[in-house]
């Protein structure tokens, strides 16, 4: 398919590159670091990143002010499985064809001959965009390796969830010593942030309740963003560092989005698959990682009910298991 994936970028003049709403570091260091592997391939090439950018993500360089679709052009879609959340996309049909590179469980086809490549196995879709770029003729510089490391690093946890195969540590490995990557260096703007989110992250760790079977939960108000100078990005960015909590085997943060008119929610597990559950609520994502938005601040008390049956059921059978032996 990688084959397929390059005839295809080889054949168009006009490529695009887009990827989900809610910008993370694996979508914009999976489209960012394709962009310009392709340009370096490519110089004559015309290739856009398409979507809002993002001064959060300054650091992996300059996102394109692109909204005009022409005829004849190629999109390319990294880290999302569904055309609702593709974003600056408005009409996946005016583009000649599309190809989609993503990690996410499948969702729909993005078009009738779209081309395909899914691995859910995949840490991320920047290790599926470092495999694309290993095994094809495009190339690949510093810059590049850089930005495929962010996405890596961040949608692992620096290798903390289980999504870390030994292909993802082989292949990080390789970029390390090829590329000569200065890995504290490439740590610090991923992980600088400001004093008031750690603040924040305090609140949430003195606030957070816990249901009987063991799910953290917290419901944070637009009023007290404010106070900690924070925006509703900020919770969902410092969701990972609450895992390995003992008797804590789900956590959601429900975070009021006054701007949106709605609630994010982002959801983790080190136990219980919970995308299934996030789907009934507007949301979805992986088995352990998922996200969702409502309206109604009630559904919140729905979803964390659910969350907390599914780890009974799930705690249960892990004793059921211990009690066979
Ligand atoms: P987050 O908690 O926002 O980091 O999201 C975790 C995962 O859930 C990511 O893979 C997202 O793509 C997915 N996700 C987040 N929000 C939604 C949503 N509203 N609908 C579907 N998937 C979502």
């Amino acid at each position: 398919m990688f084959k397929d994936i390059f005839e295809l970028i080889k054949k168009y003049q006009k490529i695009r590159i887009a990827r989900h709403v809610g910008a993370d570091p694996d979508a914009v260091g999976s489209t960012m670091s394709l962009k310009n592997s392709i340009l370096l391939t490519f110089p004559e090439k015309d290739v856009k990143l398409l979507g809002t950018g993002s001064n959060r993500f300054s650091y992996f360089g300059k996102f394109d002010k692109c909204e005009e679709i022409e005829e004849d052009t190629l999109l390319i879609v990294c880290d999302t499985p569904d055309i609702r959340r593709i974003d600056g996309v408005d009409d996946i049909n005016k583009f000649s064809d599309v190809i989609k590179i993503d990690h996410h469980p499948f969702i729909e086809k993005f078009q009738d001959n779209s081309l395909e490549y899914i691995d859910i196995n995949s840490s991320s879709a920047s290790e599926i965009v470092l495999r694309l770029i290993n095994e094809t003729p495009l190339l690949m510089d510093e810059l590049i390796a850089s930005q495929i490391f962010w996405g890596i690093i961040s949608d692992t946890n620096r290798f903390m969830f289980n999504n870390s195969s030994p292909d993802t540590f082989h292949l990080i490995g390789n970029l390390i010593e090829k590329y000569q990557l200065n890995i504290n260096k490439l740590y610090e703007p991923l992980y600088l942030r400001p004093l008031e989110e750690v603040r924040l992250e305090g609140f949430i760790a003195s606030n957070m309740e816990i249901t009987e079977n063991g799910v953290g939960y917290i419901k944070i108000t637009d009023k007290t963003l404010n106070e900690f100078k924070t925006d509703a990005a900020a919770p969902g960015n410092m969701i990972g560092n609450f895992n390995y909590i003992d008797n804590v085997y789900v956590w959601i943060f429900v975070t009021e989005d006054v701007k949106n008119e709605n609630y994010r929610i982002s959801i983790r597990s080190r136990g219980p698959i919970i995308n299934k559950i996030a789907e009934k609520y507007h949301g979805g994502g992986h088995n352990f990682a998922s996200g969702a938005r409502i309206t109604d601040i009630n559904e919140a008390d729905l979803l964390i009910k659910e969350l907390d049956e599914e780890l009974k059921k799930y705690l249960k059978k892990d004793v059921d298991l211990s009690e066979d032996k």
